[in-house]
């Protein structure tokens, strides 16, 4: 698999300790936070390619609001969802938000990983749309192109 990274969101500190690790022993570049609030800042400082994110969470923002915000301010980055059996329905709430899956706890690594795969992948497929779309915008009309990246770059 293409390299790839993974921000993990879970206020589960022993569930998200033992996961991080379990993936950095296999080579994928993965930061554990506990807090919605704390992804969003991790989102801030460096990119990740996909984020593994608990629906439920104590405090200011939980899974669905801190959902939000990532689609919000990171529309690329893809979000998978953690849930139990008793918020699948705020999962399939979180799909419409704009998440790409969600799995159920108590997860296992060989489910997970395809899943992460698979939204990685999504991610990359969008990246290239969008250049593609670019490009043939810049041949097109080569100063609007031009003018929007200056736009988004501010
Ligand atoms: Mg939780």
């Amino acid at each position: 698999m293409d390299y790839f990274s993974i921000l993990i969101v879970d206020d589960e500190v022993d569930f998200l300790e033992t996961l991080v690790k379990r993936m950095q022993k296999r080579n994928i570049d993965t930061v554990g936070v506990i807090s919605g609030e704390k992804a969003l800042e991790a989102l801030e400082k460096r990119r990740f390619d996909v984020v593994l994110l608990d629906i439920k969470m104590p405090g200011g923002m939980d899974g669905i609001e801190t959902l939000r915000e990532i689609k919000r301010k990171h529309p690329l980055t893809e979000v998978l969802l953690l849930t139990g059996h008793g918020s699948v329905e705020t999962s399939i709430d979180g799909m419409k938000l704009g998440a790409f899956d969600y799995l159920l706890k108590p997860i296992k690594l060989e489910e997970l990983l395809p899943k992460l795969g698979a939204a990685f992948e999504q991610k990359v497929t969008q990246e290239q749309k969008i250049r593609k779309a670019r490009i043939k915008e810049l041949v097109r009309f080569p100063g609007r192109v031009l003018q929007q990246e200056k736009e988004e770059k501010k």
